[in-house]
């Protein structure tokens, strides 16, 4: 697994016979020497992205079926069964390839030409090594198109009932995998929506950028007196109601449509303050040109966030780019807590669940910071 598996165009001398987009091809040095086999496309900046170093494997159904089976036995050693990440791209050696597992049901996205193209195989190995109840395809994602492929979404499988529930440290949730975002339910905050038990016990909570109440929920099975859940989207408050439901955390757990940062500004002015103040915002920027809008972003919520707490209240604070390192992120949060006049104390700093591989040779496979602060 050495080396990075992208081979970008600017670094290709020459291209040996005619090609089309998404054929299997093999990489040599400029001495000849072999580099690896993977797949091309000749429109994406990304020239070739490698599937194996080993010259003599073939790329064919079989290899595919070989692999998943990999991703599925690495899972279970290290204790990620029932729902996981199965796939999680280039840190498992399958370049532009996102499958989650939900109990029975797997949601799988193709975000390059060269790996869509093996659909078909990949879902017959899913059906040869999980015999599922279902699998659905969720490739409405825009950057299909930089690739030349259109947005789509659908089964994959016979038609099922695609409102699932699963559950997660002892609560229940609906994962919408047809209008959730994403694949329908983050699982790379599993282990992190643990991390508030002991510091949410009789507090009022107020979590923002919520979606469908997940770290809410946790709150309000974990003993805290009052839980308040913001997110833009009416979809996602929609389902954190009925995620609350589920667990019988309705009258603990309340959650409004609106805009985080609005609603924060206005309790600010109001001084209303909370014991633990949960933020969760998405990227605010897609592009390395745009980072500082993703910094500015960061700084302001978490500013606010800070303002909102009582003395001695806990921040719990992360961010999803992999465009913002993990030192850039504390420095963010540094330099809201020296705008805030707060001093803060460090708790817990922890990154993505374990069933998202991390790769230190590929830095966008570390991308999830999640940061617990005493805030005074
Ligand atoms: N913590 C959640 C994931 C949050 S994703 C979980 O673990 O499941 C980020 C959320 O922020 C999305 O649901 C999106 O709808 C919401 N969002 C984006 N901009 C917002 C804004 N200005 N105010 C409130 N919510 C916003």
């Amino acid at each position: 697994m050495q080396g990075h598996p992208w081979v970008f165009g600017n670094e290709v001398g020459e291209i040996d016979g005619p090609v089309n987009a998404g054929d299997i091809v093999d990489v040599f040095t400029h001495q000849g020497h072999f580099v690896g086999r993977g797949y091309i496309n000749p429109q994406s900046q990304i020239l070739v992205r490698l599937l194996t170093r080993d010259k003599s494997e073939e790329i064919n159904d079989e290899f595919f079926y070989r692999r998943l089976l990999k991703c599925w036995e690495y899972r279970k050693k290290i204790g990620y069964v029932e729902n996981c990440r199965l796939v999680f791209g280039e840190a498992d050696e399958m370049p532009a390839l996102i499958i989650d597992k939900f109990n029975d049901y797997l949601v799988i996205q193709t975000l390059a030409l060269g790996m869509d193209k093996w659909k078909g195989a990949i879902v017959d190995a899913l059906n040869r090594i999980f015999s599922p109840k279902g699998i659905y395809e969720r490739n409405d994602v825009p950057v299909r198109e930089l690739e030349g492929l259109e947005q789509q979404k659908g089964f994959l499988s016979a038609p099922f009932d695609t409102n699932v529930i699963i559950n997660e440290n002892g609560l229940k949730f609906h994962v919408d995998i047809v209008n959730g975002q994403k694949t329908g339910y983050f699982l790379d905050q599993q282990d992190n929506r643990r991390a508030i038990q002991h510091i949410v016990k009789g507090a009022d909570v107020l979590e923002a950028f919520c979606y469908t109440g997940t770290f809410s929920c946790h709150a309000g099975y974990y003993g805290a007196k009052s839980v308040m859940g913001l997110d833009i989207s009416e979809h996602a408050v929609n389902t954190a109601r009925r995620n609350a439901e589920l667990n019988n955390l309705q009258d603990i757990c309340k959650f409004q449509a609106v805009n985080a940062f609005d609603q924060l500004k206005q309790w600010t002015r109001e001084e209303k303050k909370f014991d633990v103040v949960i933020l969760d915002p998405p990227a605010f920027t897609k592009s390395r040109e745009n980072i500082q809008k993703a910094i500015t972003g960061y700084k302001e919520i978490n500013l606010r966030g800070m303002k909102l707490l009582k003395p001695g209240g806990f921040l719990v604070t992360a961010s999803c780019t992999n465009l913002v390192p993990p030192s850039l992120f504390l420095e963010i949060i540094d330099m809201a807590a020296k705008d805030a006049k707060k001093k803060l104390r460090q708790v817990t700093f922890q990154t993505q669940a374990q069933d998202h591989p991390i790769l230190w040779n590929i830095e966008n496979t570390t991308y999830l910071k999640f940061l617990i602060v005493e805030v005074q």
